[in-house]
């Protein structure tokens, strides 16, 4: 007999990174959250890579900062390395990317949860949701009683039926070192969503003294980092930097010869793995021309002697592993600590889900994280605050949290869930928001944090800090809206721009790739006075503005030919610029027209364009 033993608004069930960014989600509504994880000093644990960020899930972070998530601050207070990818690019595809060190993190993360008063935390685990018709009231744990809440929140990663698989080895494991949830699988199973199976996959773990450093070449942090949390100044840990190295063929020809020895190509995996993180008997494979892959040495922290090797994960036998690491670069007396393994786990479609992340078959409950067939640390706590501001607005009766594919990363997220489905464990890229220029990283709390400001779930220290910046950028905008040149005298200061005899504002010349701040306080001297970070966002609005003009009207364009038919002899794989997976995937699947090939997983804006012109020459040819 279950006895009751608790009550709250929300329940959140899992404290990893979907749970945590659900709990303080809820709590920051006003909800009074119960976390139920197996043990609260494993908050914050990273299972794979100690990193936070990078293309596409380095938007993601910035974004749930700008809600006043937690998972920007954490990671900046964690952070030993940081880096902008793609800085040489233009700010749409740059992505904020940081080294952590694993336990600052853990300390961080817990500290956030210690600070937030509205946040219980039970060390359980949940074997049943408790439900009355189709209602979801609340949570059975281990020690048999129940807990009940206006909506419960499942975010339990790969641990519903999760196998772990090293070579022909195979046992029970949410991950390396945690039991499986079984019992609770057992009873999603008899609710009747739509399971899958899916699998991913980390490497060996080495001892960073049985490194050779000096054979490896050293990749240091950026000069001036980019802080993931709108609030935050400069790194607080000390700055470290990463070695590089490479596989080789000696490695291939090892991985070759054992692939049958792998759990994932001997056939003991059913389960479908992400193949943008593939591991690296994948890459040995699939690109069989290369002979050699890099593989970046991260250490997992400032006192802890491991060493993450990137590019190499595997579910080899441990002593191949050892074999083909062996083999490389300055890891010739490399020791491992923990072998890499495959993991296996059930998922739920997410096409059973709204778009408030709610499964729509019953009432109260919610689903964010891996479970839902994503992959990553970043697109599992994006997934974590919609479902936490959700579950806490059902539960206490206040308007819902659903964001748009024009508004965020985290929107564009959504969406592709819900409504596409995965095949595969679903990361974020930037060629998946057809957005992608108006949603940037430098101005995610711009775009949101007014949205968070009305829900009222931010700190005041946000919003003060927020509007003292729009204050700034309201102030610097006067001053470069009401500075205007001619043609002709920006001619005589050495600007070239069209002679048309059409006045320019200094914004307006800021529109120009090569003219920034510095260059016209050369002309108005009163430019000088703005502040760097507000010149650079003043830029990077001006130099967007049209570009963004440019592509809403190609959106709408693209919006109007979804009708467009498929012609069913299309070859998919001679459409020039058209990426082999999707070339793939279109020629099984076949659509009838455009709007078809957009529902499928993984299509993007520029690829749908590029089907119109092959459709219109298409047609062209058969008029002509
Ligand atoms: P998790 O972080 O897994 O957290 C689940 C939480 O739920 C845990 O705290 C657990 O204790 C708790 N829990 C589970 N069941 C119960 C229960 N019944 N009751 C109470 N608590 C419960 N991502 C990448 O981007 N690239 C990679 O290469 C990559 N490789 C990975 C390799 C491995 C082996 C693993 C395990 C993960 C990998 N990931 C990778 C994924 C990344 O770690 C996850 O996507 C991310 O951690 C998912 O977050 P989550 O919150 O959904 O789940």
């Amino acid at each position: 007999m279950f006895h009751v033993k608790q009550q709250a608004d929300v329940i959140v069930v899992g404290g990893g990174h979907a749970g945590a960014e659900a709990a303080h989600a809820a709590a920051r509504r006003g909800a009074s959250v119960i976390l139920v994880t197996h043990r609260f000093d494993r908050l914050g644990e990273m299972s794979c890579n100690p990193a936070i960020g990078g293309l596409g899930k380095g938007h993601l972070v910035r974004e749930i900062d700008a809600l006043d998530g937690v998972m920007g601050r954490v990671s900046d207070r964690a952070g030993i390395q940081f880096r902008l990818l793609n800085r040489s690019k233009g700010q749409a595809v740059r992505g904020p990317r940081a080294q952590m060190d694993r336990r600052l993190y853990r300390a961080a993360m817990q500290d956030a949860f210690r600070a937030e008063p509205r946040i219980r935390v039970i060390e359980s685990e949940v074997t049943a949701l408790s439900t009355r018709g189709d209602q979801v009231t609340g949570v059975e744990l281990t020690d048999k009683s129940r807990i009940t809440a206006g909506a419960v929140v499942l975010t339990t990663g790969t641990f519903l039926r999760g196998v772990i698989h090293i070579g022909g080895e195979r046992r029970a494991g949410g991950r390396m070192g945690d039991a499986p949830a079984i019992a609770l699988a057992d009873q999603i199973d008899a609710f009747d969503l739509p399971l899958g199976r899916l699998k991913t996959g980390t490497p060996p773990r080495l001892s960073g003294r049985s490194i050779d450093w000096s054979a490896v070449e050293m990749q240091p942090g950026d000069a001036d980092p980019s802080m993931f949390s709108f609030l935050s100044t400069g790194p607080t840990a000390r700055q470290i930097s990463c070695g590089i190295t490479a596989t080789n063929s000696q490695t291939h020809e090892i991985i070759q010869k054992n692939l049958s020895l792998s759990s994932m190509y001997g056939g003991a995996i059913e389960g479908v793995g992400p193949r943008y993180c593939p591991s690296i008997e994948d890459k040995v494979v699939r690109f069989a021309e290369k002979t050699s892959h890099q593989v970046f040495l991260e250490p997992e922290g400032l006192s802890d002697d491991t060493v993450y090797p990137n590019g190499i994960s595997t579910s080899l036998p441990a002593e191949v592993q050892e074999a083909y690491v062996r083999t490389i670069r300055g890891l010739e007396a490399a020791e491992i600590l923990q072998p890499g393994y495959a993991i296996e786990y059930d998922y739920v479609d997410p096409r059973s889900l709204s778009r408030r992340l709610a499964v729509q078959s019953l009432s109260g409950l919610y689903l964010a994280g891996q479970i839902n067939g994503t992959t990553g640390y970043e697109e599992a706590a994006a997934q974590g605050l919609v479902a936490g501001l959700n579950a806490a607005a059902e539960a206490m009766s206040l308007e819902p949290f659903v964001p748009d594919r024009a508004q965020a990363y985290i929107g564009v997220l959504v969406d592709d869930l819900v409504t596409r489905g995965v095949t595969e464990p679903y990361r974020m890229f930037t060629s998946r928001a057809e957005h992608r220029l108006a949603l940037r990283a430098d101005n995610a709390d711009q775009r949101l944090t007014p949205l968070a400001i009305a829900l009222e779930c931010v700190s005041q220290e946000r919003a003060d800090a927020f509007a003292a910046k729009m204050e700034r950028l309201g102030a610097a905008e006067a001053v470069v809206d009401s500075l205007h040149i001619t043609p002709r005298e920006a001619a005589v200061q050495g600007i070239r721009i069209a002679q048309d005899g059409v006045r320019r504002s200094a914004r307006d010349l800021l529109s120009h790739p090569d003219i920034d701040l510095a260059r016209l306080a050369e002309i108005w001297p009163e430019l000088a006075d703005i502040p760097s970070a507000i010149a650079e966002q003043i830029t990077a609005d001006a130099r967007y503005a049209e570009l963004i003009a440019r592509q809403d009207a190609d959106l709408a364009a693209l919006r109007r030919d979804e009708a467009e038919v498929l012609p069913a002899d299309l070859d998919y794989t001679a459409i020039p610029g058209l990426s082999m997976e999707l070339a793939d995937k279109l020629s099984r699947s076949r659509p009838e027209t455009l709007a078809q090939a957009g529902r499928i997983e993984g299509m993007t804006p520029a690829a749908l364009t590029l089907l119109l012109l092959r459709v219109r020459q298409h047609d062209l040819r058969r008029s002509a």
